[in-house]
């Protein structure tokens, strides 16, 4: 690994998507800059990283994009990896939710839950008739007067009824962001949702006046996962990236920030960019911005773990004509989803098998971060085994684990990252980016990453 220079314009601390995606965006829009990223680990990419084993084809992490976003859809282009994307398979499309032992599709046509095309809620069981009624009056709710930050649970069951966020909203949303929805903040996660409701006066007119395109709830990725967005900026940017590298903690003298690493190497920039999750943040800035620290200390999130299991087709009793299922809301157990990896992409487990993997959060019985390999496994199998007839046992089995991997959006989300933004401009030339600091999601990085660049004059 080639040595960084010891004095530059800007350092990038994490290679994750969001610290890549900056260094991808600096060369692209700022070439006059000298800049370097240090990654704490071998290989770069956080979060993001697919292998291959026993003929299974494993996301540690992500294992798709949306493509909404322009700035992903610009770094795919320029990556070259246009021809390389893969859609999930249109005939699987679809997601189920666990009920009492037993899978009800959900239905078509929802954008987070919300109906688009209602005849499709008219026909689901999901929803007893009352539920579809007060789902139908959503139009003649009136608007909030006080636009002040509201939680997803109040606001679903304001505008759309209390079986709506049980049933639609609650399982398609709950498992994502670890926090309880009537604490999880509507600006921070979702807040077209809000403006729709002020701009239209209501989510079914805000959706007919701008409807969803056909292929919103397409997921991409590569035939190879979701590594081959990592190993081409890993290309692009070369020797700018330096693996193995661990920040021990930052200084800040002179205008200039020192980045020291743990053999006592320093380097020195005008400017710092933390890619990083905020407590390692906050244990980075202590001895030179104690405050800003405590702040950051302060941002909570929560953990997860994931089981990856390969079953022979035939063990599955269930047709898996879906891209997985949710649990109801809210859940009882552990188990808050499970994606149907070889139905959702083509060639992710040999013939005749199928890969799943099964999201597991903490619940009253059980602790992720505590659980041993062997416990999480078995609350997958005791969670799954019914709704899906699956018989004897996996052929195949791994666990990952996301301690604090999940950043809350509790209600004044908004108003504490602004409060850390203004403290954090007392120290000139120190920036963050990431699911910590806006929205979480590869494609949400790479766009507050290219924001970042493009606000860099004014930095
Ligand atoms: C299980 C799971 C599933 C997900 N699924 C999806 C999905 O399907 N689609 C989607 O769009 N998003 C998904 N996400 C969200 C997405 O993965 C994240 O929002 C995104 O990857 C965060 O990237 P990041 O670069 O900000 O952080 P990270 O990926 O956490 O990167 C931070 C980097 O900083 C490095 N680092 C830490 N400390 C130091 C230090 N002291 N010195 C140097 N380096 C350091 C770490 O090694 C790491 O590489 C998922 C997340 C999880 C956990």
């Amino acid at each position: 690994m080639e040595t960084p220079p010891s004095n530059l314009d800007i350092v990038i601390l994490g290679g994750g998507i969001s610290g890549l995606a900056c260094g991808f965006w600096l060369q692209k829009y700022r070439p006059e800059q000298s800049f370097c990223i240090w990654e704490a680990k071998a290989r770069p990419g956080g979060r993001i990283g697919s292998r291959r084993l026993e003929g299974y084809l494993l996301e540690a992490g992500p294992d798709s994009f949306v493509r909404q976003r322009p700035a992903m859809n610009e770094l795919v282009s320029e990556l070259g990896l246009d021809t390389r994307v893969c859609a999930s398979s249109p005939q699987n499309a679809g997601t189920y939710v666990c009920g009492r032992q037993r899978l009800q599709a959900l239905p078509q046509g929802l954008h987070l839950g919300i109906p688009t095309r209602p005849w499709m809620v008219a026909l689901s069981p999901l929803l007893s008739l009352g539920g579809k009624l007060r789902l139908a009056m959503e139009p003649w709710i009136p608007r909030r007067a006080n636009q002040q930050d509201e939680s997803l649970g109040s606001f679903v069951r304001r505008r759309l009824g209390e079986e709506a966020l049980q049933h639609l909203i609650g399982p398609l949303v709950g498992g994502i962001f670890g926090t309880d929805l009537e604490d999880l903040s509507l600006r921070a996660t979702f807040a077209h949702l809000a403006d729709y409701e002020q701009k239209f006066g209501s989510l079914t007119r805000a959706l007919w006046n701008n409807p969803v395109p056909p292929a919103a709830g397409n997921f991409f990725s590569f035939p190879n996962g979701m590594q081959e967005l990592v190993d081409a900026l890993q290309v692009r940017l070369s020797s700018r990236l330096h693996t193995s590298m661990t920040v021990e903690k930052l200084g800040y003298q002179d205008g200039l920030w020192q980045v020291y690493s743990p053999s006592g190497g320093r380097l020195r920039a005008r400017q710092v960019v933390l890619a990083l999750p905020a407590s390692e943040s906050a244990r980075l800035l202590k001895s030179c911005a104690p405050a800003l620290s405590g702040m950051l200390a302060g941002l909570s999130s929560s953990s997860a773990a994931a089981v990856h299991l390969g079953w022979s087709r035939g063990r599955v009793g269930h047709g898996l004509r879906g891209y997985g299922l949710v649990s109801r809301y809210p859940a009882r157990r552990s188990l808050v989803a499970c994606t149907w990896s070889s139905q959702k992409f083509a060639g992710r487990a040999p013939l005749q098998e199928v890969l799943m993997r099964a999201f597991l959060r903490d619940s009253e019985s059980l602790q992720v971060d505590e659980a041993d390999d062997q416990r999480l496994l078995c609350e997958a199998l005791s969670a799954l085994r019914k709704p899906l007839r699956l018989h004897g046992q996996p052929n195949f089995w791994r666990v990952e684990r996301y301690p604090g991997a999940f950043p809350h959006y509790h209600t004044g989300y908004l108003e504490r990252i602004q409060s850390l933004n203004t403290q954090r401009s007392q120290f000139p030339g120190l920036h963050w980016v990431g699911p910590a600091f806006g929205s979480g999601g590869v494609p949400a990085c790479v766009t507050q990453a290219r924001q970042w660049v493009e606000g860099l004059d004014s930095a």
